[in-house]
């Protein structure tokens, strides 16, 4: 298993759910790490349960590559050089394509894809430039292996995400930067499709958000996969750089075949 004590890790999405996880699993290999979320409130109420003196939050919109930019700095600057990326922020607006606005589409891309690109884009010039390795890992999704119609977008997005991370994977090994793809299938945590974090560039020609149908889900991923189960499984077999799928035991029989090679 890798090294993690002392390392800084850098978590998009890491005041809630899956990122949460990952990042309580981080603290406790005994990184340093950045929660890099775009809801103050969240990062708040993190950092209180938390109450660690390794770790910091920083607010940032993972689709504004300026922004990225700013966070990656003051990450360095107070804990050193980020040879850990999570690049693991999404949102779902959990409805099909042609029902989408023009608007949906730049702000799920936005967040699900560039953010990810974002995230490479920032902190692999800085890992390579340091020359110490590093490790990468890009949350997908079951939803970036089959589609299911209703997530149209949200398919789009971690289909893309999935693509580009075999890619890197290939051209970051001569500089020692693993690449993994995290790809859960229902996890417990509260998936927010809410308009106080769109762009408010993006209002214009926005489908209102069926928030019933948000709490529906919600209420269905309370069924799902706790996020400290997921996010220690990922921390132990990061060295392995390869995808990992993570299903529900209930789907676990029928996903089986097709995935064998990638169950976690
Ligand atoms: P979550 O909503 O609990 O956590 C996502 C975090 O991302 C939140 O803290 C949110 O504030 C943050 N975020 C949203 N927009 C952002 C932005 N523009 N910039 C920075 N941060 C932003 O959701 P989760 O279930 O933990 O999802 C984490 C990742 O796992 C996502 O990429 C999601 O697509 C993926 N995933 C989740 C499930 C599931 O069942 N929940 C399944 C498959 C994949």
């Amino acid at each position: 298993m890798i090294d993690f004590a002392g390392r800084t890790a850098f978590v998009t999405g890491g005041a809630n759910g899956v990122g949460l996880g990952l990042v309580r699993a981080l603290l406790a290999q005994g990184c340093r790490v950045a929660i890099a979320d775009i809801r103050e409130e969240s990062i708040a109420s993190a950092l209180a349960t938390l109450d660690n003196a390794e770790v910091m939050g920083v607010q940032v919109d993972v689709s504004s590559r300026e922004a990225m930019a700013v966070a990656a700095d003051e990450v360095e600057a107070r804990f050193g050089p980020v040879s850990l990326l999570f690049n693991n922020a999404g949102i779902n607006l959990f409805q099909t394509i042609e029902d989408s606005s023009w608007s949906d589409w730049d702000w799920v891309m936005g967040v699900n894809l560039h953010g990810v690109i974002n995230g490479v884009m920032t902190f692999v010039p800085r890992m390579i430039a340091a020359g110490n390795g590093g490790y990468i890992v890009n949350t997908a999704s079951m939803a970036g292996w089959l589609a299911s119609g209703a997530p149209g977008i949200y398919n789009t997005t971690k289909f893309a995400v999935r693509g580009m991370s075999e890619s890197l994977r290939y051209s970051l090994a001569k500089y020692g930067i693993g690449v993994s793809i995290l790809c859960p299938g229902l996890v417990k945590s509260y998936i927010y499709a809410s308009d106080d974090v769109r762009p408010a560039g993006l209002m214009e020609g926005a489908k209102p958000i069926d928030h019933a149908a948000v709490e529906r889900l919600a209420g269905a991923h309370q069924a799902g996969m706790e996020p400290d189960v997921i996010a220690a499984r990922v921390i132990e077999g990061m060295e392995d750089n390869r995808a990992y799928i993570f299903s529900h035991p209930e789907f676990r029989e029928e996903v089986a075949e097709l995935f064998a090679e990638y169950l976690a």
